[in-house]
């Protein structure tokens, strides 16, 4: 019986692995400093198995014997991609963790065909001078925000302070880009607010997932919390006792990710954007998920859009680009060109500013806007597509799963469930669907979800009651093929 230390002692050091011919070959194939990071990793491996007591003299022997393929592992897995592609069967639309919102073809296209030479991006091309990058962005913005809402306000509808004439003539609402949402609600809070007070009420003292907390950002802002009410009731009245000398904001705070039920009260955009009127203060909203196409169109009812919002008078608006947008991860400021414009002169923004390739996605993805080409973005698509569509695909990928043989001891069901929009847009935003349910004797709901995160492409399922769910609402249509291969190969594996 061997120690532990005869074991040892049978490993090769990095450098005798790196001799052997099965890995001295690879070396020169591939980097010389990967292939040595790959032998120390996996000599590492086996001291700390041999260590725990995994391996005797036999396992050993098996494991020196397959030294040279193992390096030819690791080495592949350090020099291939970390960031995949994966089929999203979750039937959450907008999943943080999955990274939200995939790009329209005509943003790749445009990021492919501006970034990989030189751009216009901060020269006008007119006067052969030092241009803006917000340019290419904000002509669209004001296209889609302008009109409506400079009518409204000139009816003076919502109690919102009548614009000037200048603000009319130019357009009113003008945007800027920032990295993401947070760095908008930052930079926003920073310039409006820094030394003085924001109210905002205590039901919005939100948490978005990756610990953005309002108060956190409004700490580092410079800014000072005024909460006011209580979590479930905010009148009016609070937000007009809290107004003192310091105040410099009202903020409202979009609930993205909760709901508040029951007992409960909240003061209507109306009331804020008339109390910010008396008192000669910006109200801010930050929107989270705005949405610069109706929702109410694909039947939900209660999310306020980019539009609504700026419509009843509020000020500014914050959102993300790559939630209801359907973009690039950015972070939008669109409101009344007086503050934006100062928001844009905060050293701040330089530090939030984003790139080309930003600026190329969201240009690509505002003009299907303009065109009002809304199938062209894929988040708009598949909140589009009907539960008959869904259902239509699901029946076929069912059908090729099961005529294969090795499926008999496998459960494969349609049952009516609901996708979910997420992404901090109304919790209660579902879109009904028809889910594939798949149950199988040898193999637990979990496992057999493991199974299919770990195939390639990976693919992400729900687990729900001892079943996994898929949700072809998220998978484009022309993953069903390989979505079902990879069910298939799972199911030869079940039978066993
Ligand atoms: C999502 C969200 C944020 C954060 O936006 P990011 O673009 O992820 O930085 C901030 N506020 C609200 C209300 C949100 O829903």
């Amino acid at each position: 019986m061997k120690t532990q230390a005869d074991l040892y002692r049978e490993l090769p050091s990095v450098d005798e692995l790196l001799r052997d011919p099965g890995v001295s070959d690879l070396a020169h194939r591939e980097r010389q400093s990967a292939t040595a990071d790959a032998c120390r990793i996996v000599l590492a491996k086996l001291r700390s198995e041999i260590a725990a007591g995994h391996l005797d003299e036999s396992k050993l022997a098996l494991a020196l014997s397959g030294l040279s393929s193992a390096v030819h592992a690791e080495v592949n897995r350090a020099l291939s991609y970390s960031l995949r592609p994966v089929i999203n069967a979750s039937g959450v639309i907008l999943h943080t963790n999955l990274a939200r919102a995939p790009l329209a073809q005509d943003a790749l296209d445009h990021i492919a065909h501006t970034a990989g030479g030189y751009s216009n991006l901060e020269f006008d091309l007119e006067s052969g001078e030092r241009g803006k990058r917000d340019v290419h962005v904000d002509r669209l913005f004001r296209r889609l925000l302008r009109k409506e809402f400079a009518e409204l306000r000139v009816s003076g509808r919502a109690g919102a302070p009548a614009p000037t004439q200048t603000e009319l003539t130019q357009g009113s609402v003008s945007t800027i880009v920032v990295n993401n949402n947070a760095a908008a609600v930052l930079l926003a809070l920073n310039t409006l607010a820094d030394g003085g007070e924001v109210i905002v009420s205590r039901g919005e003292l939100v948490e978005i997932g990756g610990s953005f907390r309002i108060p956190d950002v409004m700490a580092k802002s410079g800014a000072t919390l005024r909460e006011v009410g209580t979590t479930n009731r905010t009148r009016i009245g609070d937000y007009e006792r809290a107004i003192n000398e310091h105040t410099k904001l009202l903020l409202r705070v979009h609930r993205s990710n909760f709901e508040i039920s029951g007992f409960t009260e909240q003061p209507s955009i109306a009331e804020l954007v008339a109390l910010a009127h008396k008192h000669k203060l910006p109200l801010m909203e930050d929107l989270g998920s705005g949405a610069l196409f109706d929702l109410r169109t694909i039947g939900i009812n209660d999310e306020p859009g980019v539009l609504d919002s700026l419509r009843s008078g509020v000020h500014v608006v914050s959102y993300s680009g790559d939630k209801l947008l359907g973009g690039p991860q950015a972070g939008l400021i669109s409101g009344r060109e007086n503050l934006v414009k100062k928001m844009r002169s905060n050293s701040l923004f330089r530090a939030l500013r984003v790139d080309k390739l930003t600026y190329a996605a969201l240009e690509a993805t505002l003009l299907a806007y303009v065109k009002r080409d809304y199938n062209a973005i894929p988040v708009l698509r598949m909140m589009q597509t009907s539960k008959q569509e869904i259902t239509k695909r699901a029946v076929t990928v069912q059908k090729n799963i099961q005529a294969g043989e090795s499926t008999r001891s496998t459960r494969i069901e349609l049952i009516d469930g609901e996708s979910l929009i997420g992404g901090g847009s109304a919790p209660s935003a579902l879109l009904p669907t028809t889910l594939l349910s798949i149950t199988c004797e040898q193999l637990s709901a979990n496992e057999l979800a493991t199974r299919l995160r770990s195939s390639d492409p990976p693919v992400i399922a729900r687990v729900e009651e001892g079943s996994v769910l898929l949700d072809l609402r998220t998978v484009f249509p022309e993953q069903d093929n390989v979505l079902t291969q990879i069910l298939v190969r799972n199911a030869t594996v079940w039978k066993r």
